[in-house]
């Protein structure tokens, strides 16, 4: 494969329908994933194969998305496509239980794992950067994301305002792939949001797909729009142009605060991700290519400048909360010293789900009919025990678009996990669905990453940084039998802070499909509760007793 990524203006689609393209549904439900990761409903900037998240890339370069392709046409069924950072490499013989793809992404050797040896490979053609589903497949656009957001701000809510965010509003940045689901997740919630873009197109992309409410010019424009909401207790979501920094200063100096502080800008690729005060896009992108090293260290300038904009916030009362992008880490860098004095999502709001072994369920579906959603959804209202469930589908239908193949996603506990991925397969089998349905889950999981800045923050007995959990990961899924399986190194967060772990499954309605999603799921969730457990969270020790887990004997 060449080495650059070429803009092509070709428009990709996954087929719909219930004709295979490749010789089986294991090879089809691959095949359509990637192709509708870049299908331009879902994907940031498909032309340069970026999915979201900063540069996070589907495939290597055009070349390597082809021969995915025509690969995945040819395999039999017990053959298995070994991809390297988004580049196919080889077809080895494995036999039918086997993934039919592994993929590994951005992953370095960890005294080299640091965005600046991983940009030098990049350039000279050799690694792409896999983010955490844009890589592995399974990105579904803002609406993969929604539910965990919708979850972490009522968390928030919870903690902070005694559950009740009427009349109140969050302040953030960025309205990209992921930070794109900020404003709807905060609205279904019960709070207004701004959130602050220096892109107007993604600001219009938002409000296009039903996520975001109205624009606002000026910063007073959205401070009236927000004064209104909270007389009339109407929630709304305004997206303004400008630069995160630079807002935030200029709320804290009007001293109109807000209730709740985050930040969900592309904050850990100092690189592509963050747009240094002062500069325009273009005079952005032409200095990337002819200063590399002046952008970055403008980027993290800039990036300690809205963190200290953040402490401030803080210290005047209100919760800040890093979301996932190490913009703290960026800011420590850059000479903040305390930037990690407010703590991340996972650790403030997020860990006891954890515990409790609930990790994302998503199912999408391959015929491409929405109607094979809203069946399973209400077949799987009385399946799932979880009695959020119904009430999240519900707001889900009202609000959230589909983007691509439709699709949904929610958080469950093992049983539920397990139970719901064998009703959708009952579906494909009885032929209540139009074609065979994809289970498959975020990186972000309570077992399946390591990273010391989000996911594996505070961990009570200091593990943060041992990555053998996201490697236990994905070998568990190879070993149970999901039909895709992936590896990667610096989603979220950045090369070097984060090694996770994705799979997926084809429930194509057979019998061997059924005994693969009850071992991967069970056995996903299974990996999760024992990180935690075996880092002695009591409510993780519980739930190994209440879901009849097996921890491995204590030595007497
Ligand atoms: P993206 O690249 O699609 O979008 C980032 C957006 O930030 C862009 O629209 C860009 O214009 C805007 N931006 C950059 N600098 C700015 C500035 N100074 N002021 C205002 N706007 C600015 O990225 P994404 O997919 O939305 O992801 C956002 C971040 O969240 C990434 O760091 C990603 O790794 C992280 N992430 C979060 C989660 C989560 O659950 N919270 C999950 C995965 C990744």
């Amino acid at each position: 494969c060449v080495s650059a990524a070429t803009p092509n203006r070709r428009i990709i689609r996954a087929p719909r329908g219930a004709t295979l393209n490749a010789r089986s549904w294991h090879t089809e439900g691959p095949l359509r994933m990637l192709m509708n990761n870049l299908d331009p409903e879902v994907a940031e900037r498909p032309e340069d194969l970026v999915v979201y998240g900063g540069r996070g890339r589907a495939a290597r370069n055009w070349e390597c998305y082809d021969r995915i392709v025509s690969t995945l046409k040819a395999m039999d069924q017990d053959e298995t496509l070994l991809v390297q950072s988004g580049k196919p490499v080889g077809v080895i013989r494995t036999h039918a239980d086997a993934p039919r793809v592994l993929i590994a992404n951005s992953n370095l050797v960890s005294r080299w794992a640091t965005q600046e040896v991983f940009d030098e490979l990049e350039r000279k053609g050799l690694m792409m950067y896999g983010q955490m589903t844009a890589g592995s497949w399974t990105y579904i656009g803002s609406q993969g994301i929604i539910g965990g957001t919708f979850e972490t701000f009522v968390e928030a809510g919870r903690q902070h305002y005694g559950g009740d965010l009427a009349g109140r509003w969050l302040l953030t940045a960025g309205l990209g792939g992921m930070g794109g689901a900020q404003p709807l997740a905060g609205v279904m919630a019960g709070c207004s949001v701004l959130a602050v873009e220096m892109r107007a197109e993604r600001i219009e992309r938002r409000i296009q797909g039903g996520y975001l409410d109205c624009k606002a010019e000026t910063l007073d424009a959205a401070l009236a729009l927000l004064a209104t909401a909270r007389r009339t207790g109407e929630p709304v979501s305004i997206g303004l142009i400008g630069n995160a920094a630079e807002v935030y200063e200029q709320i804290l100096a009007r001293g109109t605060l807000p209730d709740l502080v985050t930040d969900q800008t592309a904050a850990h690729d100092p690189l592509f991700g963050y747009i240094p005060a002062g500069w325009s896009l273009d005079e952005w992108e032409r200095r990337r290519e002819s200063d590399a090293e002046g952008t970055i260290a403008a980027a993290k300038q800039t990036m300690a400048r809205q963190v200290r904009a953040m402490l401030d916030f803080r210290a005047r009362g209100i919760p800040v909360f890093d979301y996932g992008n190490n913009i703290r880490q960026m800011a420590r860098d850059a000479g903040v010293e305390a930037a990690f004095d407010f703590p991340g999502f996972i650790s403030a709001y997020v860990r006891p789900q954890f515990c409790r072994g609930r990790t994302q369920f998503r199912w999408i579906a391959l015929s491409g009919e929405p109607n094979d959603i809203l069946h399973s959804s209400a077949r799987l209202k009385t399946i799932v025990q979880d009695p959020s469930f119904g009430r999240w589908i519900d707001m889900a239908e009202k609000r959230i678009q589909f983007q691509g193949l439709p699709s949904r996603s929610y958080w469950m506990g093992l049983q539920d996990r397990v139970a719901a991925g064998l009703a959708l397969n009952d579906m494909v089998a009885s032929g209540e669905v139009g074609a065979p349905i994809i289970v498959t889950r975020d990186h972000i999981s309570s077992g399946s990453v390591a990273s010391p800045n989000r996911e594996s923050e505070g961990m009570l007995d200091g593990s943060d940084a041992v990555a053998d959990w996201p490697m236990l990961n994905a070998l568990t899924a190879c070993a149970s039998g999901a039909t895709w399986v992936s590896l990667h190194n610096g989603g979220g967060v950045g090369i070097g802070y984060s090694q996770h772990a994705g799979f997926a499954v084809v429930a194509d309605g057979t019998p061997d499909a059924a005994r693969r999603l009850r071992r991967v799921l069970g056995n996903d969730s299974a990996v999760a509760v024992f990180r935690h457990a075996d880092a002695g969270y009591e409510e993780a020790l519980a739930t190994v007793e209440r879901e009849g887990l097996t921890m491995a004997a204590r030595s007497s």
